[in-house]
């Protein structure tokens, strides 16, 4: 084959057809279209194969938390392959940037999270967390606290322990998941779900669902809770302030372990180092990818407390878990090396105090327009919802056809933003400047009102 970026996008597109089969995608669909082809990036911009050049409100998917084209990254990278590109973490063996990254790591977490288990990507993460679960209370002798309780619209990946653990319906339909253990609870979106309670009594409401599902199945069942600090793939759902707090407390009162999925939330997205930071959760667990090493290179982990650390540990016996990715050298030395910039570029304090405030002021704006009902935000993460009817809440027939218009639209207009039904959600690079942030508000208030001037024409049947 010749080399692909000698081909023109046609050419890229009939090879990708034939021979690609993408993720979360309706293959069939998208081989009438042709897929669009991204040849290179800077910052927080996006070009693709015709030389359009888009502002990447996404970051990627929710990663790239430093921009794209940081030479540093490429370099440790290189560097790093040169001097010993692969070498596991089993049998009682490590590597320099292993062991250079759980220790930034351990600074970087929580007071009360000192230890890290490499995983190569998020669902790998939540995987290695349910295994982590069952094993901490197996050593306890308490083998039956193996259900794990997680949310409806959850998301925490995409393996058949990760899609269980999420709360996506449509994933649940496609083989048979959830795997047992795993049951769900109502999720804090108040938006579209707290009828006509007002936020802070509805969180509160959904929070106590947890105590009302550990005391019908039994304590002793029980396991963990999961959930993202804030919902990011489900819709940007940031959850009454009422709801963290009532959830520590019910976990505390019952003593089963807490797992914040900060695959999204961490390294700087709201502001702060991790969403427990920002939120007030004391997790057991944090599964962490991602930002953890702007997506630059494949990585992930699990952060694990003392209190759940020390018996995996003191306990005897094998863990009998691992990947062969996991504590990959030339991953673990671009992930140092991001986060090393993150601190000491000062880039999550410049989210908190600068950039993020601006954003948020911003975004609240669009509520001013006709289509969105709500503009909602922390940091550098947005959603706005688009409805029929803004007094009464009342979402488009048809859940995602006006969504995907507007996606259409802000792709047209130079941005990218993700439709989630008709919830448009940003993410963009933490390195995004105000004058940036102004261009991303600019066009996403063009393609809101080329979606209002759609909509007559849609077929809602
Ligand atoms: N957890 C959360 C909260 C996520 O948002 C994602 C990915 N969007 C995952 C887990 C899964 O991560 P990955 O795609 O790296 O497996």
């Amino acid at each position: 084959m010749n080399k692909p970026h000698n081909l023109d996008t046609s050419e890229l597109q009939a090879i990708d057809r034939k021979h690609h089969l993408h993720p979360f995608t309706d293959s069939k669909e998208l081989n009438e279209q042709g897929t669009r082809v991204i040849t290179r990036a800077d910052g927080v911009y996006i070009w693709d194969s015709e030389g359009n050049k888009l502002l990447d409100g996404m970051a990627g998917l929710w990663c790239v938390n430093v921009g794209y084209g940081r030479k540093e990254l490429a370099e440790v990278a290189y560097e790093q392959m040169l001097e010993l590109p692969y070498y596991n973490s089993f049998f009682q063996c490590t590597t320099p940037p292993a062991i250079g990254l759980a220790e930034i790591l351990a600074e970087l977490a929580p007071d009360h999270i000192n230890r890290v288990f490499f995983t190569g990507s998020g669902s790998e993460s939540n995987d290695t967390v349910i295994r982590m679960v069952r094993r901490y209370w197996d050593l306890l002798g308490e083998p039956q606290k193996s259900v794990i309780i997680s949310r409806k619209n959850a998301y925490h990946g995409s393996t058949m322990a990760g899609a269980s653990l999420g709360g996506m319906k449509f994933m649940h339909e496609q083989g048979g998941l959830p795997i047992p253990g795993i049951v769900h609870i109502d999720q804090p979106y108040w938006y579209a779900e707290g009828g006509d309670q007002d936020p802070e009594e509805f969180g509160l409401n959904v929070a106590q669902q947890l105590e009302a599902t550990i005391l019908d199945m039994g304590l002793d069942r029980i396991g963990a809770f999961i959930a993202e600090p804030l919902q990011g793939a489900g819709g940007v759902i940031i959850p009454p302030d009422s709801y963290w707090p009532e959830i520590g407390r019910i976990c505390d009162k019952y003593g089963i372990l807490l797992i914040a999925d900060e695959v999204i939330c961490g390294f700087g997205r709201t502001g702060k180092w991790f969403g427990s930071d920002y939120f007030g959760i004391k997790p057991d667990f944090m599964p962490i990818a991602k930002g953890l090493s702007s997506g630059y290179l494949p990585i992930g982990g699990v952060m694990v407390s003392d209190r759940v650390a020390d018996v995996l540990t003191d306990k005897c016996g094998e863990f009998a878990h691992g990947y062969t990715y996991s504590g990959h050298p030339a991953a673990a030395a671009v992930a140092l090396k991001n986060l090393q910039i993150l601190r000491d570029e000062h880039i999550i304090e410049t989210v908190e105090k600068d950039t993020g405030p601006y954003l948020q002021k911003r975004w609240r704006e669009l509520e001013n327009h006709p289509l969105v009902g709500e503009a909602r935000g922390v940091g550098l993460v947005g959603a706005i919802e688009i409805v029929k009817d803004k007094d009464k809440r009342e979402f488009f027939p048809k859940e995602g056809t006006v969504g995907g218009v507007c996606r259409d639209a802000c792709i047209r207009n130079g941005l990218v933003m993700r439709a989630v039904g008709d919830t448009m959600i940003i993410s963009p690079p933490l390195i995004i400047t105000k004058e940036q942030i102004d261009e991303l508000i600019e066009k996403a208030l063009k393609s809101l009102d080329e979606t209002a001037a759609a909509i007559p024409g849609i077929n809602f049947e």
